[in-house]
């Protein structure tokens, strides 16, 4: 199949490497001439484990090129893949669909014959139909059919989540289409992965419901750990007590302070708008949301608290800034709520992150940037664990606790425990939900 491929970004590069990987001819198109520029060149833009290599691999074998040129990618395409962001509307929460139709409009007036455009963005319910309005629009002779085809792949985990995914998420309205589709998906259909068919609406619909239903589960666990901290429970006993109930399930019970990152904040929000354009309020969302807001704030509570209710000259070491470990991406991370609010505060503010400091020197100003651990921790009043990097999983912590200069911790991620923590040396240790 050939493939054509718009925006070369956490989903769209990942997507169309993998799309190659299954022996079909990917172009891969992005309106950024320095992300294409460094794609040629064999550079990977973005930090995602194993990207570089499968990428290299498939260029080398002929399938997998990068343009600025869109119309080129999409002439005698079988599928064009619309994976341009869908970033929150700046004032109102909905889903902004600026990129998605700009898109829709370029690829209708490209297409030369029949194609399917698909949408791999995250959109809200009726997108797809305007997109093949946009198409038409743009040019009334193309031939095509739109389809959805949500994606549900995690950063840092990306290449395995597409090669092995739970499921795959289709919805069609012709046979053409899904043949065409059932052609693309048919390395993982072979390898009995379940492609599930549904309507344009079902598709675009079950991508907001899977991300607010998990977004929900990450806060109802929160909120129950800042329960657990007031009656003398365990958020790490409780959870397993309560993720071996098959009905419930083990993952994403982790406390922790809140979710972030780049598809939880504003899916959520955007779902909620949705309900309320349709006068059926998503309550439960619209509660996460809130929920989310103050864990995040409850974080910024704990760690004043630990510094004897003032940050004023307080030096602080932060291991880890981005949303979660094993990516760069910085968008929504809690750590954007949390570490301005310290540097607010007066406090002189160290920052240490494997992947990080690239996209968060720009959205982290007035902290400091060093290179371990233990660097960040010389002379630190506090030390709070915010992401945790392999790298912060096993840490040396009575060399930690001699750097320091008053040795406390914040665990927002409950790796350690307040009795390694104790025995280290530290005279105070703060978990969630411990
Ligand atoms: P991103 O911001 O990393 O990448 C988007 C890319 O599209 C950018 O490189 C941008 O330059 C390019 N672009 C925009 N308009 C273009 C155009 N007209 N032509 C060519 N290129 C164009 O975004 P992302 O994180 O990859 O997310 C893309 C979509 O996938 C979003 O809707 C998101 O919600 C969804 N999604 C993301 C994830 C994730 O983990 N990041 C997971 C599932 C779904």
């Amino acid at each position: 199949m050939k493939i054509a491929m718009i925006g070369t970004g956490y989903v769209g590069l990942v997507s169309g490497v993998c799309f190659s990987d299954f022996g079909h001819e990917v172009v891969c198109v992005d309106k950024d001439p320095g992300k294409i520029d460094r794609l040629n060149a064999g550079q990977v833009p973005i930090f995602e484990p194993g990207l570089e290599a499968l990428m290299a691999k498939n260029v080398s074998a002929g399938r997998l090129s990068f343009t600025l040129d869109l119309a080129e990618a999409v002439a005698g395409a079988d599928a064009v893949f619309i994976a341009v962001g869908t970033p929150t509307r700046r004032g109102d929460g909905h889903a902004d669909l600026t990129y998605v139709m700009a898109a829709a409009e370029e690829i209708g007036r490209a297409l030369t014959g029949y194609a399917v455009i698909v949408t791999k963005s995250t959109v809200p319910v009726g997108t797809n139909r305007k997109v093949a309005e946009a198409a038409a629009a743009a040019n009334p002779d193309a031939k095509f059919d739109v389809a959805s085809n949500p994606e549900f792949l995690r950063e840092g985990a990306a290449i395995d989540d597409f090669m092995r995914p739970d499921r795959v998420v289709v919805g069609v309205e012709s046979q053409r289409a899904r043949k065409v589709m059932a052609d693309i998906y048919r390395p993982l259909f072979l390898r009995e992965f379940p492609v599930v068919y549904t309507g344009l609406e079902s598709a675009e619909m079950i991508k907001y419901a899977a991300n607010a239903f998990l977004a929900t589960k990450i806060t109802f666990i929160n909120e129950i750990a800042a329960l657990c901290e007031k009656v003398g429970a365990d958020i790490k006993d409780v959870s397993k007590g309560m993720g071996m109930d098959g009905r419930i399930g083990n993952k994403f019970l982790h406390a922790g302070p809140g979710y972030g990152g780049s598809c939880f904040p504003k899916d959520t929000m955007a779902l909620a708008r949705i309900g309320q354009d349709h006068a059926v309020p998503m309550q439960i969302t619209e509660t996460v949301i809130k929920v989310n807001d103050e864990i995040k704030r409850r974080m910024i509570d704990k760690i004043v608290d630990l510094c004897d209710g003032s940050l004023n000259g307080k030096t602080i070491a932060v291991l880890g800034v981005t949303f979660k470990p094993n990516t760069d991406d910085m968008r929504d991370a809690p750590s954007l709520t949390i570490v301005p609010a310290l540097v607010g505060g007066g406090a002189k503010v160290r920052v240490v992150d494997p992947q990080g400091q690239r996209e968060g020197e720009a959205l982290l100003p007035g902290v400091k940037w060093v290179e371990s651990p233990y660097q960040a921790a010389h002379g630190a009043d506090l030390v709070v664990l915010l992401t945790e990097w392999n790298e912060f999983r096993a840490l040396d912590l009575s060399k930690l606790a001699k750097k320091m200069e008053t040795p406390r911790m914040a665990d927002l991620r409950n790796i350690y425990s307040l009795e390694e923590a104790t025995e280290a040396g530290f005279q105070t240790y703060a978990a969630v939900g411990r």
